[in-house]
């Protein structure tokens, strides 16, 4: 598989296939994320190739194995600047990426100049468990990679075509803080982490879906919560994810056999069971006269 490549205001962008995006600058190639395949790799070979420039920054969407484990294959890699989210655990382990002048954390959004282009980099926390999300953001060009904040699984909420109803987030309400944020920016392009790139209303729409997802598990462990206290998270976990099984119309059969083949338990039962336990936390807390959690957006 090849790599995909786009014109835009003076820049070219495109996707490597799987995880891994790029743009150009004066001063060379910018990769987000690099991907954990051998056919990332060989695209990304030739598009540095075609291109003729070198790679210029690396900026990790955040620390996935799946969006970059290059980084140790190709070691050609290890000597560009690379950028990680605050507390990437990549700082302390795995990443044989030595120069430690040639790395930089983002801690707060900020604007660098690469080869004279203006790149944003935007803490979004909430996906990765441990907080590292960083999305890059070219306000002249309206273009945003937004690494796996984005995941509605399917164009619309009553219809899921993903391989879960439900998206891969490890903390659903700061997912929803980011998500509003990305919806402010007046955003043209969104090219998503596992390399799809969308245009106009329907990057919005992705993103509208995916908080649409979120605020209705939120909605449901409340809810439920509330209706049976003594409940286990387990068990209300469950109840969530058969629910929205159901409301979006996904495949009672890929349902059971997500729950059989332990996708269920590794990819969607986290971040449903995380607002499980914020809404028996806001519970406890009106239980003994407290305010209850704080209200997510
Ligand atoms: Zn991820």
């Amino acid at each position: 598989m090849s790599y995909q490549a786009y014109e835009g205001d003076g820049l070219v962008f495109g996707v490597l296939p799987y995880n891994g995006a790029f743009f150009t600058t004066r001063a060379g190639i910018v990769l987000v994320d690099v991907g954990c395949s051998r056919a990332t790799g060989q695209a990304m070979r030739q598009m540095v190739k075609d291109a003729r420039l070198p790679i210029a920054l690396i900026v990790l969407t955040h620390y996935h194995w799946d969006h970059s484990a290059n980084l140790d294959r190709y070691k050609d890699l290890r000597c560009v600047p690379i950028v990680l989210g605050n507390d990437s655990p990549l700082l302390q382990n795995g990443l044989k990426h030595p120069p430690e002048s040639s790395l930089f954390i983002a801690k707060e959004r900020e604007t660098v100049s690469v080869g004279g282009l203006e790149v944003e980099l935007l803490p979004t926390p909430g996906h990765s468990d441990r907080g590292d999300d960083l999305c890059v953001w070219l306000p002249r060009q309206r273009i945003l990679f937004c690494g796996d904040m984005v995941q509605p699984q399917g164009e619309m909420y009553s219809h899921c075509t993903g391989f879960s109803p439900v998206s891969n987030h490890a903390f659903g309400g700061s997912v929803l803080s980011s998500l509003q944020a990305l919806l402010a920016l007046p955003m043209e392009t969104l090219v998503t982490g596992h390399s799809t790139v969308l245009h106009g209303e329907r990057a919005q729409r992705w993103i509208s879906v995916t908080a649409q997802v979120l605020k209705r598990e939120w909605e449901l462990a409340q809810k439920l919560v509330r209706e049976h206290p003594r409940a286990s998270t387990k068990t209300i976990s469950r109840w969530i994810f058969d629910t929205l099984a159901w409301e979006r119309s996904y495949s009672p059969a890929a349902a059971r056999k997500r729950k059989r083949n332990g996708h269920f338990k590794s990819y969607d039962y986290p971040g449903i069971a995380w607002f499980v336990e914020e809404a028996k936390k806001e519970a406890a807390a009106k239980r003994c006269g407290r305010r209850g959690h704080a209200d997510f957006p």
